[in-house]
């Protein structure tokens, strides 16, 4: 049989099931499998991986984590491609499909129940590019024993979370998935791969939680909140940022002391700062307030 991810074969599926895309759910799917079996292989997919993917679409790239994996859990929000989905990976008896939204899910709770002792946990996905941020955000902060993430998204959203300091990209999103995790582009994927076609070029990103935060924080919620207000204008310094953030807590002449405390020039701005800056003037807000 054809594979799933191939122009002829999508559309006619789409048509036999009388569907068209639903662009409010991010659907653009995968048509080339060269590009699918080098995902696979780039996420390090064996016959002792534990799959979870996030929104399979037709199977595009289900079918080819199915040819590989042990287990293959997929996660679908459409319930018009359920239908589909029990035809087009029928043949594939290792494949689990669950019509539910991905933030919704427990996937602890799956992993403990499903996942055999010592089998690597890996999600595998060609995201919905309208909630990338929320599902990224909440596998991280779950918790769930995952081992790595190899998923697909704007190109330019994939270099804004591998971004370092002094680049246009870098910003909150960066220093929060490189708080969490190692993170890295493994491939770029032009929009000529999928259909309906995108507007915009996409990427691979792999992620590997980190064993132990990249920086020892005394409290998140103000190194989040710190770190935001410190990019809220880019142009503007960071003692500027953060003057307005904190006014109602901390007064001009305690905000520069608080700099030069934590060695931080306040003419400089948020983007040169670099995760460990960024930590230790959070720490140092930290024990002012405290
Ligand atoms: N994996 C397929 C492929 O590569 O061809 C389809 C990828 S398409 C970019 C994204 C898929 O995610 C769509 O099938 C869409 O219906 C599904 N989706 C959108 N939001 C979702 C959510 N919150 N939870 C689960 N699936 C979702």
């Amino acid at each position: 049989m054809k594979a799933i991810a191939t122009y002829t074969r999508t559309k006619a599926i789409m048509e036999r099931h009388k569907l068209s895309f639903k662009k409010s759910l991010g659907q653009n799917f995968l048509i080339d499998v060269n590009i699918l079996e080098k995902i696979v292989h780039k996420a390090g997919i064996d016959d002792n991986s534990f799959v979870i993917e996030i929104g399979p679409g037709i199977g595009a790239l289900t079918e080819q984590l199915a040819l590989k994996a042990n287990q293959v859990h997929a996660f679908e929000i459409d319930g018009r491609l359920i239908e589909v989905l029990n035809e087009t990976l029928d043949p594939y008896d290792n494949v689990s499909l669950y019509h539910q939204d991905i933030l919704e899910a427990d996937l602890i709770s799956l992993i403990k129940e499903k996942a055999a002792a010592g089998q690597e946990v890996h999600v595998v996905a060609n995201l919905p590019y309208y909630i990338t941020t929320a599902i990224l955000m909440k596998l991280l902060k779950d918790q769930a024993p995952i081992d790595t993430i190899t998923v697909m998204m704007q190109k330019e959203v994939a270099a804004r979370m591998a971004a370092g300091p002094n680049t246009k990209d870098y910003g909150s999103l960066s220093i929060a998935v490189q708080y969490l995790t190692e993170s890295k582009v493994v491939m770029d994927v032009p929009k000529t791969c999928f259909v309906p076609q995108p507007n915009v070029d996409s990427a691979i990103l792999q992620l590997h939680r980190r064993k132990e935060k990249a920086v020892d924080v005394s409290n998140e919620d103000l190194f989040f909140t710190l770190m935001q207000a410190s990019f809220g204008q880019r142009r503007k310094t960071i003692r500027n940022n953060l003057k307005r953030e904190f006014e109602d807590r901390i007064n001009s002449g305690q905000l520069d002391q608080l700099l030069e405390q934590a060695g931080i020039e306040p003419s400089r701005r948020g983007e040169s700062l670099s995760i460990e800056e960024f930590a230790r003037l959070a720490n140092t807000f930290d024990s002012f307030l405290n």
